[in-house]
């Protein structure tokens, strides 16, 4: 089990409410916002942690780079993909690399 498995397995075992809180945590630290790709449309609709919430719903296409592989909460719970808000979330990369036969790249 790798660090990213290990964060969700003790984010599962959390209350509801403190899942909440500390998802609220994480998007206000997340630093989406400040990267060449987020945009005004994703500003107005107050999207960001797309690490764990998926691709953006309707603003971002446009991939001008990714802060991603910079940020220090990713690092934090180890994230292993990037352009999370094109691309889907570090859960959904995942499950689909498995799906396509590739490796977790543990
Ligand atoms: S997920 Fe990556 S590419 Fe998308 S806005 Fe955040 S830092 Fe930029
Ligand atoms: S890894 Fe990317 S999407 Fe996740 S908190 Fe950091 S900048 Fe935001």
């Amino acid at each position: 089990m790798d660090k990213f498995e290990q964060t969700m397995e003790s984010v599962a075992k959390k209350s509801p409410k403190e899942q909440a809180d500390l998802i609220a945590d994480f998007k206000s630290k997340c630093p989406c916002p400040s990267c060449p790709t987020y945009n005004n449309c994703a500003s107005k609709a107050s999207e960001k942690l797309f690490c764990v919430t998926g691709k953006s719903f309707m603003c971002i296409s446009d991939d001008k780079g990714c802060s991603c592989p910079q940020c220090s909460l990713g690092k934090e719970v180890g994230l292993k993909h990037q352009k999370f808000c094109i691309k889907g979330s570090e859960m959904a990369q995942r499950y689909e690399n498995t799906l396509w036969g590739t490796s977790l790249n543990r």
